[in-house]
């Protein structure tokens, strides 16, 4: 008799449904600080998933002799999070062959001739070592170069992947950088004609022209010119 009321006691009472059901399916919280690439080659690319964010890779890496630029940046001690914010650096890295190499260059900074090594003026404006000066530099991975951050600031143009003049800025019309100067003037593209595209392009041209060159012709140039124009 006793294990039978001990089995009534239980069941209805305390604990009905509670302890196997709402368990949580994923036993994995998305562990934040596991670097992985799906690279099977040496992650020189900027395709690499671990490059790409600014990691170095990771155990879980499958990649096989990797050369993933951020590993160097690491052993350096460079702030790889910050580094890899930084497009120019991000357009240049993964080609640059001997990435210690460049990091050990020394360059001499023009404002009062201070000899500095690459891997100490990044990433970001840097300010001149030497107590008296104070003047702000940042590398061009482009050029190689460091670059007066106050006169003639860095400018990288992240479509064209290139490090332009200080006052050159980026046309959306035509796709290019161009000289704006200093007050910011429009693209000359906006002053050539209209780019051929297949069969539009001549009549837009055509167009153009007629426009510019407007004269007593025009008439009959437009008619003619749709159906035997170019035939
Ligand atoms: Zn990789
Ligand atoms: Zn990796
Ligand atoms: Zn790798
Ligand atoms: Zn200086
Ligand atoms: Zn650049
Ligand atoms: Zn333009
Ligand atoms: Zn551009």
């Amino acid at each position: 008799m006793a294990p039978k009321r001990a089995a009534v006691d239980t069941e209805p009472g305390t604990s009905g449904k509670a302890p196997a059901k709402p368990t949580p399916k994923r036993k994995k919280p998305s562990p934040p600080k596991a670097p992985k690439c799906g690279c099977r080659g040496d992650c020189r690319s900027s395709k690499c998933g671990c490059g790409k964010k600014g990691e170095a890779c990771g155990d879980s890496c499958k990649c096989t002799g990797c050369r993933n630029p951020f590993k160097i940046l690491k052993e350096f001690n460079i702030d790889c999070v910050e580094a890899a914010q930084d497009k120019c650096l991000m357009d240049n890295i993964f080609k640059i062959e001997d990435l210690r190499g460049r990091l050990e260059q020394s360059h001499e900074l023009q404002c009062c001739e201070t000899s500095v090594q690459l891997k100490d003026m990044f990433p970001g404006v840097v300010t001149c070592p030497d107590d008296d000066c104070g003047c702000e530099w940042q590398y061009s991975w482009c050029s190689n170069d460091f670059v007066d951050e106050e006169n003639r600031p860095r400018n990288h143009c992240g479509i064209c992947r290139h490090c332009g003049d200080y006052r050159d800025a980026h046309c959306e019309r035509c796709n290019k950088c161009y000289f704006a100067g200093l007050s910011g003037f429009e693209c000359p593209c906006k002053d050539r004609p209209p780019k051929p595209k297949g069969g539009m392009g001549s009549l837009g041209l055509m167009l153009w022209a007629m426009q510019h060159f407007a004269g007593d012709d025009s008439d009959r140039l437009s008619d003619e010119s749709e159906d035997e124009g170019f035939f």
